[in-house]
């Protein structure tokens, strides 16, 4: 038998409340009834709740004027995206396909912001006809956006997107610093801004700068460092700018804990921070609004994936719940998103319809016929049997959307937001 991995502590981490007879409280349901109501398993629940103070708890955190973007790619389900819109001051959207479900939330087109590698002609006049901000990544799109300007007759709001010469430090992805298909190069930003200024007359209307370091940081002085860089950075591209800057995105990258032993983000210094950068805007970029720019941090701890067992097995002493889902509605709690080493997100147990005392090591697979289909390895967890709920908490971000779900043919997830 191998020895189990540690656990609770995982749970404890849960922002989920839990109800006297130990079932998790999601949206305020008793989970047991909230599956009855869903009416299938696998799905994912966001809480709404949860939804509401995690921006909350941020705007408190943060000086008045520091503008909040979601970062829709971290979940578009389009209630959820929905409920953001009426929460922050923006939505970022990185394809056509993600400004339709924007747009048709209600989210205000001047308050969206799209970015992306490789924007198509056909992308780029849908950005312009709706009115949207674009975050230029090319040379090119300039071209394309001023064309589509022309057919239109409407302006062509561009921000340039930099690729900076720094990095966010220790993030779980890198999206800055070398060689990246992300952004202009800072060092041609200025050769780039001067064709911004040409193109003025065939309606390209500049106005600022997006710069984005990194994801999933849990250092706040890490985040710190990466604002007050592409502030300065910023700062001095503008002098070479055709008008004056009025939007800055800064970036995100802020983290949330997955593992145990990962600390929750520290906010107040990152809000001192962003109040001297702000101080510092109002003196030598006056008509600038900061803007950061965040997706997992928002969504991630306020979704769970849950999951039925359809099969106990041991194997060789190791006990597997096999599970109705797994990698094909949820890659990341696989480890397969990217991940270098692969560790277990935050799950358990919800026996139904009995009361479970026991504690057991087990691992929670999925129906898929590949090892790497695995969402709990051997983690110390309620005794499970054939028909009890397995949660994976964390699940709000990078879920669905970001798995294969036609995999082996098995049926969709659904989702829903109580
Ligand atoms: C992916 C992405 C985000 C969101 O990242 P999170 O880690 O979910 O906060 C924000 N901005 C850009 C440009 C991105 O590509």
């Amino acid at each position: 038998m191998t020895e189990a991995k540690r656990p609770p502590a995982h749970v404890a981490m849960s922002q989920f409340p839990v109800a006297d007879n130990g079932e998790l409280l999601v949206g305020g349901q008793r989970l047991s009834v909230l599956a009855e109501r869903v009416g299938q398993t696998p799905f994912y629940a966001y809480d709404r709740g949860l939804l509401k103070a995690r921006v909350a708890e941020l705007r408190a955190a943060l000086p008045q004027g520091i503008e909040l973007h979601y970062a829709m790619k971290a979940n578009p389900m389009p209630a959820v995206v929905g409920l953001m819109a009426g929460l922050v001051d923006g939505i970022d959207v990185a394809s056509a396909g993600e400004l339709q479900v924007a747009l048709n939330a209600g989210a205000d087109p001047h308050e969206i912001s799209f970015a992306g590698p490789g924007k198509r002609d056909i992308e780029l006049g849908q950005a312009v006809a709706a009115g949207v901000l674009v975050n230029v990544e090319s040379a090119r799109e300039l071209k394309v956006l001023a064309a589509a300007s022309q057919r239109l007759g409407l302006p062509a709001r561009v921000a340039l997107r930099v690729n900076p010469d720094f990095e966010l430090k220790g993030s779980g992805m890198r999206m800055s610093g070398g060689p990246k298909q992300f952004g202009i190069d800072a060092e041609t930003v200025p050769d780039v801004l001067a064709q911004v200024g040409q193109l003025a007359g065939d309606g390209v209307a500049f106005e600022g700068f997006h710069l984005f370091a990194g994801s999933q940081n849990l250092k706040a002085e890490a985040i710190c460092e990466a604002q007050q860089k592409s502030f300065e950075l910023a700062l001095r591209l503008a002098e070479a700018a055709p008008s004056p800057v009025k939007f800055l995105n800064l970036g995100g990258g802020f983290g949330i804990p997955y593992f145990p032993g990962e600390a929750r983000l520290d906010l107040p210094p990152i809000g001192d921070n962003l109040a001297a950068l702000q101080a510092r805007a109002r003196a030598e970029l006056p008509q600038a609004k900061l803007v950061i720019e965040l997706g997992r941090y928002f969504v991630g701890e306020a979704g769970v994936y849950v999951t039925r067992i359809v099969d106990r097995k041991v194997s060789r002493g190791q006990v597997f719940l096999v599970a109705d889902g797994g990698l094909h509605h949820h890659l990341s709690a696989s480890g397969n998103f990217g991940q270098v080493l692969r560790k277990n997100y935050p799950a358990t147990i919800q026996p139904q319809g009995r009361t479970e005392t026991a504690v057991e090591a087990a691992s929670v697979v999925g129906p898929l016929c590949t090892p790497l289909d695995l969402l709990a390895d051997r983690m110390d967890m309620p005794r499970g049997e054939v028909g009890d709920l397995a949660v994976i908490f964390q699940s709000g971000a990078y879920g669905r959307s970001a798995s294969p779900e036609g995999f082996l043919g098995h049926p969709a997830c659904v989702e829903v937001l109580v």
